[in-house]
């Protein structure tokens, strides 16, 4: 198979990137050997025809529990009253696709794992309509899927916290193996935003967790909840890692405030998790920026197909198309780089186009694209034909290779 070798420069520009052609031995689940040519016997071996290695990716924010994906097409409701109309629709739905909650769960994550996907972070609703039945249930389905993917499961009172009075449940959610607690919009959907935040960071004190929280109240109101959460890590010294998943009112903040706020959410080590919107109404985040201010940025499909959106691909390499196309990425390397934003951070080359993955030690987790380099990967979405996780193959398809002529 190829590895990103190093960039070309031509002055200070990136013209292309060099490949090699290697082999690869994997043991325990890690790469043992990276040479151009090994002659050594091996038990299986797997001829990547050449094909371009590069690190998995991360769905870093799904809700496995409640999709139309799997079954028919199926277009959402329009919601008469935002939010509250989509809550009371969910009382219905929810208990009503109890039956096929499992199923569709699973139709989800072959799908991700198919489009280069090893680890999944779900949100999952805790609420007064199904109680903690969803997390049984997709902690079955997830636990039935390793060792493939690793995956964390974020306990989720959709219907509120205080509102639909749910602290109990989420405790039981998180005895019952969440890894984190989740929350929706404490102004908007709680009646008390102040001790709805507390609840939740109480939750993930006791629990010992992290925490997730959807945010999308845009201009100053989302801005204060993001300062009233970072009080309150302070107030409890959190120690646990925090996301704060769309927080929309990044999108439309001032220079000034942005200069008040991301000092607090690099400080508290606060993750931003996006599905990289672009609606006209202006709510895409300054990725860019939260990157030169430190805070770490990921990537998630949100939605295939369920009564909120009907838009989701779960392709990653079309997510990281769109991103690099929102910010003017449309280099060689600009665009490679945006590759991290769903691996965990890795890229095949640093900054400087420097070779760092793949490298003896690190995980066999990575995929077979039929692409000469990240940035060709991602600016035509080029197909995926293999996935391993920690040393296993869990997805493989055999297509026709194009390599560099691939449109
Ligand atoms: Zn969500």
């Amino acid at each position: 198979m190829c590895y990103l070798r190093k960039a070309i420069y031509e002055d200070d520009c990136v013209i292309a990137t060099e490949t090699e052609l290697v082999d690869l031995v994997i043991e325990d689940g890690v790469f043992t050997k990276i040479e151009p040519a090994i002659t050594d016997e091996h038990d299986h071996v797997f001829d990547a025809q050449g094909q371009l290695l590069l690190p998995a990716f991360r769905d870093m924010h799904i809700h496995l529990d409640k999709t139309y994906f799997g079954d028919k097409w199926q277009a959402p409701i329009r919601p008469k009253d935002g939010i509250r109309s989509r809550i009371a629709q969910e009382q219905q739905l929810l208990p009503a696709q109890l039956p096929v909650m499992k199923e569709r769960a699973i139709y989800v994550i072959k799908h991700l794992i198919a489009n280069g996907h090893t680890h999944i972070r779900t949100h999952c609703n805790v609420d007064q309509s199904i109680g903690t039945q969803h997390v049984e249930m997709l902690m079955d389905v997830l636990q039935s899927f390793a060792p493939h993917i690793t995956y964390e499961l974020v306990a989720f009172p959709q219907h509120g916290l205080m509102r639909d009075d749910v602290y109990p449940l989420m405790n039981k959610a998180l005895q019952l193996g969440a890894t984190h607690v989740g929350g929706v919009d404490p102004a908007t959907i709680d009646p008390n935003l102040y001790a709805s935040l507390e609840q939740t960071v109480q939750l993930a004190v006791t629990a010992q967790k992290g925490i997730d929280l959807h945010l999308h109240d845009n201009g100053s109101l989302g801005l204060y909840e993001l300062h009233v959460l970072c009080d309150l890590l302070e107030k409890y010294q959190f120690a646990h890692d925090v996301t704060i998943s769309h927080a929309f009112a990044l999108a439309t903040a001032s220079a000034a405030e942005l200069a008040k706020l991301l000092p607090r959410l690099q400080k508290h080590n606060i993750t931003i998790a996006t599905t990289v919107p672009f609606h006209a109404t202006n709510n895409t985040i300054p990725i860019p920026k939260l990157k030169e201010a430190g805070i770490s940025v990921v990537v998630g499909h949100d939605s295939l197909m369920d009564h909120w959106s009907p838009f989701g691909s779960g392709n990653t390499l079309q997510k990281l198309q769109q991103l690099a196309q929102c910010f003017g990425c449309n280099d060689e390397q600009s665009i490679g780089q945006v590759l991290r934003y769903a691996t965990g951070n890795i890229t095949p080359l640093n900054e400087q186009g420097v070779r760092v993955w793949p490298a003896v030690g690190q995980p066999a987790t990575a995929v077979l694209v039929d692409a000469v380099s990240s940035a060709h990967a991602i600016a035509r979405i080029c197909p995926i034909t293999t996935v391993f996780n920690n040393g296993h193959r869990i997805f493989s398809q055999n297509i026709e290779l194009q390599g560099a002529y691939r449109h």
